[in-house]
């Protein structure tokens, strides 16, 4: 327990003007949707009405798309490189000027903890803008031939975990490869994308290279499955995943895919159990455990299983978990209640199935949507709890004797996003890495992401990747 407590610090919230209502961003201007709908988006902290945003109609995405080809075919295609390079390194400093506004204004939306969307989110949102604007005037030298293409008009549609981030991870690589975007954020967590197309007003960037709609299920339906699409990305649910797979199977669009996953984090005998135990934590708790690549799965090799699970819970205890705009907190808010409800299944699942539960104590607050950080230990394979994705602060605790067992532990699984190796013996760590079928493999690190380096999955945990060179790939006639 901690031995004092803390003062409250709390980010002031003054330094966001929030709208009473957002409208369609859509060739570089604001306007409510055809048919006038609308719909509310909350504080998942405080249940507060932020604002009112716009609901974009099937005829609504037809204009963004007719808006986004128009700008890809007389500017944003015949614009040289460097050009292009100069508004994306111009978008990533307004981020860098605004990021205590953006950082705000994500953890009232989403939930997550300042501390997060001020040292992690942001930083990496403007890091993505920069790393790609050094690419697009450099795209003859990514590997794919003398004169790289562009495909045209992307459909994006991403969730609601990193907001802002995810956008960055779409629409700077389709910029920087010469193509204009059509881009719906999740209907959570809209406000982000909405200060994002402010600021390409801000950067003069020429109407219609980014629109942004924002709407929910359908509008991204109907998004990608638009015909006037070139290029269709999406983050989210595998199931969401399959249904755009399926969708877009007899068509000529390109499909990039990022969907679910259940990584292992695998502590062996030798590692640093504090280390670990740091590295465990921020794989699951990190995000609320909101995060498709979260170390939900913890393998622990069975002669250290008392000495690490005694050090996490001791770790656990200290956890504050509480007001998102606290600089003091560590797990804020679950996302909605939709996603509340089904974290709270999923564990009863869990007990029901026989696995023990354990929480610290910590008291929830009584409005919004809160989950305390849970430990689920005593859990075999074949509970439901170590097979599907959570997707909220709950760890399944699993043990192994061997590395061969830990392997085959860690790909018992549909998904093949991410792994984690906790270990001493670099020998180890490239032993493991070499078997793991996942995208990314951390070794005495967990949840660590860079512009430079690519990232996505294996199997049902989506196809395609981004960032890096390899990113680049997914929007160029390659
Ligand atoms: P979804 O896959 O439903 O949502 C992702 C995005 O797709 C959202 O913008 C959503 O809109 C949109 N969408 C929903 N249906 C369609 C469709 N038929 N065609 C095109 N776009 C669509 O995820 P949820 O938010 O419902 O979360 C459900 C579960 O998915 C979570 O519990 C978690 O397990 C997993 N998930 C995984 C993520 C990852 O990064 N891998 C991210 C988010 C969720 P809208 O939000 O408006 O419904």
């Amino acid at each position: 327990m901690p031995k004092f407590e803390y003062a409250p610090a709390p980010e002031s919230r003054s330094i966001v003007s929030l709208r009473e209502s957002y409208g369609l961003f859509i060739n570089g201007e604001f306007a409510p949707s055809g048919d006038g709908r609308a719909f509310k988006t909350i504080s998942p902290a405080t249940e507060e009405v932020l604002a009112e945003v716009a609901e974009a109609s099937p005829a609504d995405v037809d204009r963004a798309v007719a808006a986004a080809r128009r700008a890809y075919e007389r500017t944003w295609s015949v614009l040289p490189a460097k050009e292009r390079g100069k508004y994306l390194f111009r978008i990533a400093r307004i981020i860098q000027e605004r990021s205590r506004e953006l950082a705000v204004l994500e953890s009232l939306d989403n939930g997550k903890p300042i501390r997060e969307s001020r040292d992690v989110d942001i930083p990496l949102v403007a890091a993505h803008f920069f790393y790609h604007a050094g690419w697009a005037d450099k795209l003859e030298y990514a590997g794919y031939g003398p004169a790289p293409k562009a495909l045209g008009v992307a459909g994006q549609v991403i969730p609601w975990n990193f907001p802002l981030l995810m956008l960055a991870w779409k629409i700077a690589p389709a910029l920087a490869c010469g193509n204009t975007v059509v881009l719906k954020p999740a209907e959570t967590t809209p406000l982000t994308a909405l200060a994002f197309a402010e600021i390409c007003q801000q950067a003069d960037l020429p109407p219609g290279v980014v629109n942004i709609l924002t709407g929910a299920g359908d509008t991204g339906k109907a998004l990608v499955t638009h015909p006037g699409i070139d290029k269709v990305a999406f983050t989210g649910s595998t199931e969401v995943g399959k249904e755009i797979a399926r969708d877009c199977a007899p068509t000529r669009k390109k499909v990039t895919l990022e969907l679910g996953g259940k990584a292992a984090n695998i502590v062996f005998e030798d590692a640093p159990v504090d280390q670990a135990v740091e590295g465990i934590v921020n794989g699951i708790f990190f995000n609320q455990g909101h995060v498709c690549c979260a170390g939900s799965r913890l393998l622990v090799q069975e002669s250290v299983y008392d000495q690490v699970l005694a050090s996490l819970q001791r770790r656990l205890a200290t956890l504050r978990l509480g007001d998102p705009l606290d600089k003091n907190t560590d797990v804020g808010a679950i996302n909605s209640a939709a996603q509340l409800a089904k974290i709270r299944e999923l564990s009863e699942v869990g007990e029901a199935e026989g696995a023990q539960r354990w929480s610290p104590p910590c008291e929830l607050p009584v409005k919004g949507f809160w989950f305390p950080p849970t430990v689920f230990t005593g859990v075999s394979q074949a509970h439901r709890i170590a097979r599907e994705e959570i997707f909220g602060p709950v760890l399944s605790v699993l043990t192994f004797r061997t590395p061969a067992e830990a392997v085959e532990k860690a790909n018992n699984t549909p998904y093949g996003l991410s792994a984690g190796v906790w270990t001493d013996k670099g020998s180890r760590i490239l032993w493991m890495a070499s078997r793991l079928r996942a995208g990314v493999v951390w070794a005495n690190t967990f949840n660590k992401f860079d512009p430079s380096s690519p990232f996505g999955g294996y199997k049902e945990s989506g196809y395609g990747r981004e960032g890096g060179r390899h990113g680049l790939e997914a929007y160029l006639d390659v």
